[in-house]
């Protein structure tokens, strides 16, 4: 049984619709792979031959996500390199591509225009990542979880970047992962700090804040800690004046 449950997301444009042109292969899907495009606006993906699943815009102006479909859900699409020995595109993964970068150089360059940079998306953009995961959990059961590591570019580069799946691991796993753990000739390092966690957390029903909360936490452990050391500072200063 392939292609079970609704293959459309509600509200996507089929614009840009490459599947007429490219086919695929029917699937059912249980792992998203995210990426990003390293770019500020929509691509063609050189006609489609490169093309995911879907494709999430940055509206800055109504702070929200637009979305493009290019392939049915449970079809395969084509942003994975697939040289190795163990299948990509087609094993039961729907791609998602973010226009944005997870390149600090990209982000530094870009300055003040508007872009994602992932190790800094905003609140409405976890907001609206955490509602398609949902959607994605609920109509095909997709997983919640993530038992890998984004790591940042450009360390998150190359075949041997320390987080990249073996083949066993890859040919079996099922929930969320970027394109830096696939294996079988995949070298790229997006989407880099991705902030997969609070993306998890909203999908599972809490609110963007909550799902902050730990690392707010941690930060608040680190500001307690400097200032005491800063008080302990000034006392000794205070004791020798
Ligand atoms: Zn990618």
């Amino acid at each position: 049984m392939t292609r079970t449950g609704p293959q459309r997301y509600p509200g996507a444009s089929t614009t840009y619709w490459y599947q007429d042109k490219y086919g695929g292969d029917a699937m059912e899907v249980n792992t998203v792979v995210w990426h990003t495009t390293e770019g500020r606006s929509l691509t063609d993906y050189e006609g489609g031959a490169i093309a995911p699943n879907l494709t999430a815009v940055p509206d800055f102006t109504h702070k929200k996500l637009v979305w493009y479909q290019h392939f049915d859900f449970d079809v395969s699409s084509r942003a994975l390199a697939h040289t190795g020995s163990v299948a990509t595109n087609t094993l039961n993964v729907v791609q998602i591509e973010i226009v944005g970068t997870c390149d600090p150089v990209a982000h530094g360059k870009w300055g003040s225009a508007p872009h994602l940079y992932t190790p800094e998306l905003p609140d409405w953009v976890i907001r609206d990542l955490g509602a398609f995961t949902k959607w994605a959990h609920e109509q095909h059961g997709v997983p919640l979880t993530s038992d890998v590591t984004f790591k940042a570019y450009p360390a998150s580069r190359g075949p041997g970047n320390g987080v990249r799946m073996s083949d066993a691991k890859w040919l079996h796993f099922s929930g969320h992962c970027g394109h830096q753990h696939v294996p079988s000739g995949n070298e790229h390092g997006d989407p880099g700090l991705f902030p997969m966690a609070a993306v998890l957390a909203v999908a599972r029903g809490g609110t963007v804040a909550e799902s902050l909360l730990p690392e707010v936490a941690d930060r608040l452990a680190h500001l307690t800690e400097s200032v005491e050391t800063l008080t302990e500072k000034v006392d000794a200063l205070a004791q020798r004046g």
